[in-house]
């Protein structure tokens, strides 16, 4: 049993009216209920009209969830009463009034879902709101605030409602959205559903308008699914958008669907009309928001694509409908392959499902593709706002992993600062004698526009793309290839770069010199690196460090590192630019001054190696540093 917090003043108007009303008792809201509704209530909200929006849609479950009940043939309060939403304005006592025959509530129900923070678009609201100062108007349209936005145009809301249980009593709950409620036994012949009257705030009356209701429930009483009755008239044509040709629906509707479905006010950003008759009966709208619901911090959204069954709803937010990397959608997925009386149990595993899911999935892919193609700026904004989504879907899904890598965009070494590409552009500008795609991580384009790990591609014409997400190894590593073609780290000590057309011929280190050089730095340094060598992959900078074919990837080890596990040593591969004025005159130094020639290879050692996150130990380079300055100075 639900908590009652019943207060004094409740008791007392118990006392005094026992025999005259009904018992009524007053409750408190939960603080969080309480914050949100000065808010709605205070903030100046120009979408107010949404609040229709809001309850029509809660009419609209509410029947969609009895009709699930109908199937179960379990025994249902009035059980012939029809199945519909009675909508009824008064001009003039400024009163509104949205009701149902659908599941209706229990008192314990009432109490828990009209008193709390049940819905989690209000619970995304709030949060949303504590992490922005102000602007919460934008926040009213972005989340939608469900039954409480209500008080937007409300002074006061009476609910009065039977549940479908044959036994509940029915129960009328009233506020004016301050502290609490009051709740009382409504009267015996309560009808099945539940009937929400509001009296209209005085700068909201226009809300009992015939032609302004009128105007606001025609945007969307096309999409519900039930008959809707205005002031005694049926005003809508049951209809599912999502069964009907998409040649028979204008952008406008699907629009309206979206904020009807979305809770939102704001477009979509594109959406996937799909259908198909074999191998399994699907039709589905998918749309894909303009930002991501996890951007700004606001964490993990929950997937908000309803499954129908020949247009009864069986699951609002079915878990594993689509892949968890495709939970930034809202949408319909229907079909009549389903069985109409599958549980919730069946739902979690079920191979039809799963072949839905594949079918989609598969086919939502296509569709950022052709997005990708027919308009690229648009597709660009998508992939600002959900690049993450895609690569999650990269390294999560094995069997989508190569379709997902062709959605991949990134700046390179051949575009413009801020112009994206792709691996399919990439590969049409490949050189004729180059076998590889080649990446290079970091945090940004500036910081790895300076990259001496540039400087053997760039000398033979070779494009570098630019990875700069957290998380980009990982994505490349789980795809390794693209059309057949590796992707290859440039950092890399394998790569296998053909020769040079035009050797540069600036005073370069001596054969023998070089052997002698390299052979000095191996026993010279106790570091274990796999190999000391002169070579042409660096020609900006005296020395680089490179991964060997076993090494572990730096971001990789950064997130062992990160979680506390062992990371394995690595066996970097140090390679002296022969071309270098410091490596030559180290190759001299080694025998003139042993002691400063083995600082001043430190200082190119540990620089290397900084720069190609390999340093374990910063302070390496920063007393190697000292010591050389010293040395310097001493002389
Ligand atoms: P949401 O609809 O997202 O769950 P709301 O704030 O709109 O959130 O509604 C909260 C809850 O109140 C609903 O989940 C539902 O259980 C209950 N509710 C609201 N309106 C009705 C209604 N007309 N009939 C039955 N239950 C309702
Ligand atoms: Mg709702």
């Amino acid at each position: 049993m639900p908590r009652k917090m019943v207060d004094a003043g409740a008791n007392e108007s118990r006392i005094t009216h026992k025999i005259t009303i009904m018992e009524s008792t007053t409750h408190q809201f939960q603080t969080e209920v309480r914050q949100l509704l000065d808010i709605v209530i205070h903030a100046f909200y120009s979408d107010r009209e949404v609040f229709v929006r809001e309850l029509v849609s809660n009419a609209s479950d509410a029947l969609e969830k009895l009709r699930l009940k109908q199937l179960t043939g379990v025994a249902i309060a009035d059980p012939a009463r029809q199945l519909g939403i009675t909508i009824s304005a008064d001009e003039e006592k400024h009163t509104l009034t949205i009701a149902d025959s659908g599941i209706g509530m229990t008192e314990e129900e009432v109490i828990e879902y009209l008193g709390t923070i049940a819905h989690s678009g209000t619970k995304k609201f709030l949060e949303a709101m504590k992490e922005s100062q102000g602007g919460t108007q934008d926040l009213i349209g972005q989340f939608g605030v469900g039954f409480y936005s209500a008080f937007m145009a409300a002074d006061s809301v009476e609910v009065t409602t039977r549940s479908w249980q044959p036994e509940a009593k029915p129960v009328t709950w009233i506020s004016d959205g301050q502290q609490g409620y009051t709740l009382q036994e409504a009267p015996a012949d309560t009808p099945r559903g539940t009937s929400i009257l509001i009296h209209l705030k005085e700068d909201a009356h226009n809300f009992a308008q015939e032609h302004t209701l009128r105007y606001i429930i025609g945007k969307y009483s096309n999409f519900v699914g039930f008959p809707i009755d205005f002031n005694g008239e049926h005003i809508n044509t049951v209809q599912a958008i999502w069964m009907k040709n998409k040649k028979d629906v204008t952008t406008e509707e699907y629009e309206e669907f979206y904020k009807f479905i979305g809770h939102t006010e704001t477009e979509p950003l594109t959406w996937m009309h799909f259908s198909a008759d074999a191998p399994i009966v699907l039709n589905s709208v998918l749309y894909v928001p303009k930002e991501s619901p996890e951007a700004m911090g606001f964490g993990r959204c929950e997937p908000n694509v309803s499954l129908y069954c020949h247009k009864v709803l069986i699951d609002s937010k079915p878990e594993n409908l689509l892949p968890e990397w495709l939970r930034f959608l809202t949408g319909v997925v229907d079909s009549e392959d389903l069985p109409l009386n599958i549980s919730r149990e069946m739902l979690q595993d079920n191979s039809l499902l799963r072949r839905i899911s594949g079918i989609i999935t598969k086919r939502f892919i296509k569709h950022l593709e052709t997005l990708a193609k027919d308009d690229t700026e648009k597709y660009e904004s998508f992939w600002r706002q959900f690049s993450r989504f895609i690569k999650e879907g990269i390294v999560t899904s094995w069997e989508h992993k190569e379709a997902l890598a062709k959605l991949l965009r990134f700046e390179s070494t051949f575009t413009e600062p801020g112009k994206l590409t792709s691996f399919a552009d990439y590969i049409g500008r490949m050189k004729e004698n180059q076998k590889d795609i080649y990446v290079l991580y970091g945090a940004s384009r500036a910081q790895l526009e300076n990259s001496p790990y540039l400087d053997a591609l760039k000398a033979r014409g070779f494009e570098v793309c630019f990875l700069t997400d957290g998380g980009d190894q990982f994505v490349i590593e789980s795809i390794m290839k693209v059309d057949d073609k590796a992707v290859k780290s440039i950092d890399r000590a394998d790569l296998e770069l053909p020769p040079l057309d035009t050797p540069t011929d600036s005073p370069a280190l001596g054969e023998e010199e070089g052997n002698k050089l390299t052979e000095w730095v191996s026993s010279a340094f106790a570091e274990n690196f796999s190999k000391v060598s002169i070579s042409d992959r660096v020609t900006s900078a005296p020395a680089i460090a490179l991964q060997s074919a076993d090494d572990v990837a730096p971001e990789v080890r950064a997130y062992l590192k990160a979680m506390g596990q062992p990371v394995p040593e690595t066996h970097p591969e140090i390679a002296f630019n022969p071309h270098s004025p410091i490596v030559q005159k180290l190759a001299t130094l080694r025998t003139e001054d042993e002691e400063l020639a083995k600082l001043l290879a430190g200082q190119l050692i540990n620089t290397a190696l900084l720069r190609a996150g390999m340093l374990e130990d910063p302070s390496k380079l920063a007393d190697n540093s000292q010591a050389l300055l010293e040395k310097l100075l001493s002389k």
